[in-house]
């Protein structure tokens, strides 16, 4: 296979942020789309997991929708464009009418580009409602507000290269980017720990990033098996360690002192924090051996520059916004921040989930972070845009979910599967059937999709062009080859129709992509600088405010970007999950990803290659836990919350812990999400997927 065909396109892998380059290449029927890799592309420098060499199979799927379709009478009919425009308008417009602009809720999508997302945010603000998000707000909606409010920017504090020349010891927790992000995981991290670094790994679960570090030296890989939503106490023990030997050894280096004079405030606030506190006790929750937590703590606190990943074990929880604030203070008074190989960087899911809030696509903000509740801000959008901003803070995705068929009568959805993706799915079900008008606007009829009342066929990721957002905030374009199926239209299509027949042409209708960022960048800051053509091949990470900036690899050198420019730290106390355990459900329940399968598995569960490693769910459950009730591994077992049962083939693993028992999402006929609570995190709204009481038994 030719590495590089002649009329092949660079692109960007479909799943997750990594943001890996590669090509594709059309054939003489359209349908035919395939792979190329991209020898040079600056993240992944050729290097490919599974699931982006499989990702052109579900480009010419049979199962894609390829003309709009409506409902009546409780069945769907093909219709045209025309139609399908007519009936949203005038939902839309009744909708209006009769709830107000609340009434209405949209759904962004980080499978969609930035443009797309940008024009869906100008849309539902130009209809009069903030009611617009997307999923960040399921995976690290607290992390962004943990980081935005004690630091600055929601975002990586590091970039990927910075990370591997300069950290000596990476801290992962709650992240498994043996899976979710493999290049990551296997080009920077273990390529890292194969030239000396140190990685402690902080999960209830064993699974690839575990092995992927399995170099036959463990002084260099720890592995901490917490138990899940006991991340405080760890943490608490790794400072409180890092305080009392630095009282024993002040000048051994356990912490910084001048960058904690220097830079940061709210020191005095950790010290009281922890001043009662009871080591022994907090590793005994978190199910860790004390000495195995000390010594994590001396190998991160004397690392020259050590870095810290975070995932959705640590911020989806009702702790979410504490648990990555904890992983701030750590990195605080240890000076792990501002410098090359450091900061405190989450790890994102999906290849534009950062891009999808940096434009705005978010209740609370207006592109580029900026406070829709801030009269200044929102003039110098307005003056921009041409209409008024509404200036109160929006309803986040599951408050919409939960208010629908309340205050919440009309949802567009563009791209996503909040069925499959939002906690308690048989209450999403409920909700969902309850609305008075739903769209949905993607490439296959998801769960979705199915309970709407229009449906329209988008075109997919290598059909279109625009940019994307990777996880360590490098922008970049993707190009597209010739649409495959004719009716079908580009999501920026679609939304400039629905939007010029809403409120007219001014505002709504662009040439092209290229003239979509040129307003984006117009009103988001931290996008100001980058030209479409100046992203070139390489992208650009942000922040780039103006022109000929080459952009930020890593944040805060010389200030923090809050109000005292000093970074915020700030003592937290454990809050256990909002569920424990108790003699109905007695084990923790808590989920995660696989690498063969993307979030709710639209695409994935359609690939070839990708579904014939993982074809149906399954759930890990620990040897003590089967011998306990009765289950050998293969058995057919039913698995049941508070919220609902799921059927699922049992795993008898010693890779989770005793009483703890880990499923998936994917899958749509056994999803986790029929079974994870939807309490929220009360500042960031995050629901906690990761830990809710269940029960097992043989069917
Ligand atoms: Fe795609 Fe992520 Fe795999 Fe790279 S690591 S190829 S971006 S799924």
């Amino acid at each position: 296979m030719s590495s590089e065909g002649d009329d092949a396109v660079k692109t960007i892998c479909p799943y997750c942020g990594v943001g890996c380059g590669i090509q594709i290449q059309q054939g003489e029927d359209r349908g035919d789309v395939n792979f190329r890799p991209w020898g040079d592309a600056p993240v992944n420098e050729g290097r490919i997991c599974i699931k982006g060499g499989a990702a052109t199979q579900v480009i010419d799927h049979e199962d894609r929708l390829t003309e709009p379709l409506i409902k009546e009478d409780g069945e769907f009919r093909e219709a045209t464009w025309e139609e399908a425009y007519d009936r949203i308008v005038s939902e839309m417009e009744r909708i209006r009418e009769e709830h107000g602009p609340d009434g209405m809720g949209f759904y962004g999508s980080s499978k969609t580009m930035n443009e797309e997302n940008y024009l869906l945010q100008k849309l539902a603000r130009r209809y009069g409602t903030n009611n617009v998000d997307n999923c960040t707000r399921m995976c690290h909606a607290s992390t962004v507000w943990a980081l935005r409010t004690s630091l600055g920017a929601g975002a990586m504090t590091n970039s990927m290269e910075d990370l591997e020349e300069a950290a000596d010891v990476f801290w992962i927790q709650g992240a498994n980017p043996g899976e979710q992000h493999p290049i990551a995981n296997s080009q920077y991290f273990r390529q890292a720990v194969l030239e000396g670094a140190t990685v402690i790994q902080v999960d209830p679960h064993a699974n690839k990033t575990t092995r992927s570090f399995d170099i036959g030296e463990t002084d260099r890989h720890m592995h901490l098996q917490v138990n899940p939503g006991a991340d405080i106490p760890l943490l608490n023990v790794v400072l409180k360690t890092i305080l009392e030997r630095h009282e024993e050894e002040p000048d051994a280096g356990w912490i910084d002192e001048e960058f904690i004079a220097e830079r940061t405030e709210g020191f005095e606030h950790l010290k009281e924090t922890l001043a009662d506190f009871d080591e022994e006790a907090a590793a005994e929750e978190a199910g860790v051996p004390l000495e195995d937590i000390e010594l994590a703590a001396e190998k991160y606190a004397m690392a020259n520059n050590a870095a810290i990943f975070t995932g959705m074990g640590m911020s989806q929880h009702t702790c979410g916004v504490d648990n990555v604030q904890n992983e701030i203070n750590l990195a605080l008074i240890t000076g792990n921040l501002g410098k090359p190989g450091t900061g405190v960087n989450p790890l994102r899911g999906q290849n534009n989930v950062q891009g999808t809030s940096d434009v705005g696509a978010m209740p609370n903000v207006l592109p580029g972070y900026q406070l829709v509740d801030d009269d200044e801000v929102r003039e110098s959008v307005e003056e921009v845009w041409g209409f008024e901003v509404p200036d109160e803070p929006g309803l986040t995705n599951v408050e919409i979910s939960h208010e629908a068929g309340k205050s919440v009568h009309g949802l567009y959805v563009m791209g996503e599967n909040p069925l499959m993706s939002e906690p308690d799915g048989n209450r999403v079900e409920e909700r969902l059937n309850s609305l008075e008008f739903m769209v949905a606007q993607d490439i296959f009829m998801t769960e979705t999709a199915e309970l709407a009342d229009v449906v329209l066929p988008a075109t997919t990721w290598a059909e279109r062009g625009g940019t994307v957002t990777n996880t360590d905030r490098r922008v970049q374009r993707m190009r597209g080859v010739e649409k495959v199926h004719e009716n079908t239209k580009h999501d920026l299509e679609i939304l400039m129709e629905v939007g010029s027949r809403l409120f007219g042409e001014d505002g709504f209708r662009f040439d092209d992509v290229e003239a979509v960022f040129e307003e984006l960048r117009e009103v988001c800051p931290i996008y100001h600088g980058m030209t479409y053509d100046g992203l070139g091949e390489e992208g650009l990470h942000w922040p780039c405010y103006e022109e000929g900036d080459e952009g930020d690899q890593f944040l805060y050198e010389d200030s923090f970007d809050t109000e005292s420019g000093l970074g915020q730290i700030e003592g937290v106390r454990h809050q256990p999950p909002a569920e424990v355990p108790d003699e109905e459900y007695p084990l923790i329940l808590t989920t995660a990803r696989l690498e063969e399968h993307y979030n709710t598995g639209t695409m994935s569960r359609r690939s070839p290659t990708l579904s014939r490693q993982h074809p149906e769910n399954f759930v890990d459950v620990h040897p003590n836990d089967a011998e306990r009730y009765g289950i050998e591994d293969g058995d057919m077992v039913q698995l049941r919350s508070r919220r609902g049962e799921i059927e699922v083939k049992a795993q008898v693993t010693e890779d989770i812990k005793e009483g703890v028992v880990w499923t998936t999402p994917h899958f749509a006929a056994a999803s986790a999400n029929r079974l994870t609570n939807d309490v929220l995190d009360d500042r960031a709204k995050i629901p906690e997927y990761k830990a809710a009481a269940a029960d097992i038994a043989v069917t």
